[in-house]
């Protein structure tokens, strides 16, 4: 819940008398865990990993299976029908559980997406007889597949979560934009940005909390507005923040934008 280098060094230990097979977590948590490891030269050896609860970015995907030298298996669900959906050990997008819930993805108007659409996902759990969940919307979007999978499952396929709908950001000319998509081109492409987290406090204002590493400089800073408006409009106004750490939600998840708008 509270990542500094003190919670490594007791994680680590116990890690070490431990041995566990499996390290689960939610995704980002493991991605700052590996990336702490990856600079002081630390390996984890897991038999396996799963990532959970948060989107995983890919760039974030990479580090956690370079400290690892396994592949990371991502999963999808809430806490209201458990399991959504999971990848196998291809790896090729993650499979349904239609054993255990109908999945739609939806457009707005309440038509169903075409593959390769992003649309809200709308869950109706099957095996909970106390208390039915018909047709629910889960809050997230994101994008279905009629691609097959390899492994013979024959479980359908989802690309990938898009995002929480609170999550996406409401550029200048009202179309909305995926938080994610906006990390995924500043944070791990900008050299010297440790930590992020967008708030649209306002239709034309934004504010970066930022954790700035050590290649941090006023080129990034300039870089970063630059692309923050270029995804959602000229006139919006970056307020940028160094900070020590961003905090985690009570639920122990970041979030790398909030649209208060
Ligand atoms: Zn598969």
């Amino acid at each position: 819940m509270h990542i500094d280098n003190q919670a490594i060094d007791k994680f680590l230990a116990e890690w070490q008398i431990m041995k566990p097979g499996m390290l689960y977590g939610h995704a980002h948590s493991i991605f700052i865990l590996c990336e702490a490891l990856q600079q002081r030269g630390i390996t984890l050896n897991p038999a396996g990993i799963v990532a959970t609860s948060m989107m995983l970015i890919e760039q974030e995907r990479q580090v956690i299976e370079e400290v690892c030298g396994i592949k990371v298996t991502n999963r999808y669900g809430c806490e209201e029908v458990s399991l959504i959906a999971c990848e196998c050990e291809q790896h090729h997008g993650m499979h349904l559980n239609t054993d255990h819930n109908i999945v739609e993805f939806l457009r707005d108007d309440g038509t169903p997406c075409a593959p390769g659409e992003d649309g809200r996902i709308v869950v109706t759990e099957l095996v909970n007889f106390g208390m039915p969940m018909i047709r629910y919307e889960v809050g997230d979007r994101g994008v279905p597949s009629d691609r097959i999978c390899p492994c013979g499952r024959g479980l359908p396929l989802m690309e990938h979560v898009t995002g929480r709908v609170a999550d996406f950001l409401v550029a200048t000319d009202g179309h909305k934009v995926a938080g994610i998509s906006i990390i995924e081109n500043t944070l791990t492409k900008l050299p010297g940005i440790k930590q992020m987290q967008v708030v649209q406090e306002e239709a034309l204002r934004l504010q970066v909390n930022l954790v700035p590493g050590p290649q941090y400089g006023p080129e990034t800073e300039a870089r970063l507005v630059a692309s923050l408006q270029e995804y959602l409009g000229t006139e919006v106004g970056v307020q940028v923040t160094q900070v020590a750490r961003i905090p985690q939600e009570e639920s122990g998840k970041y979030r790398f934008t909030i649209c208060r708008i």
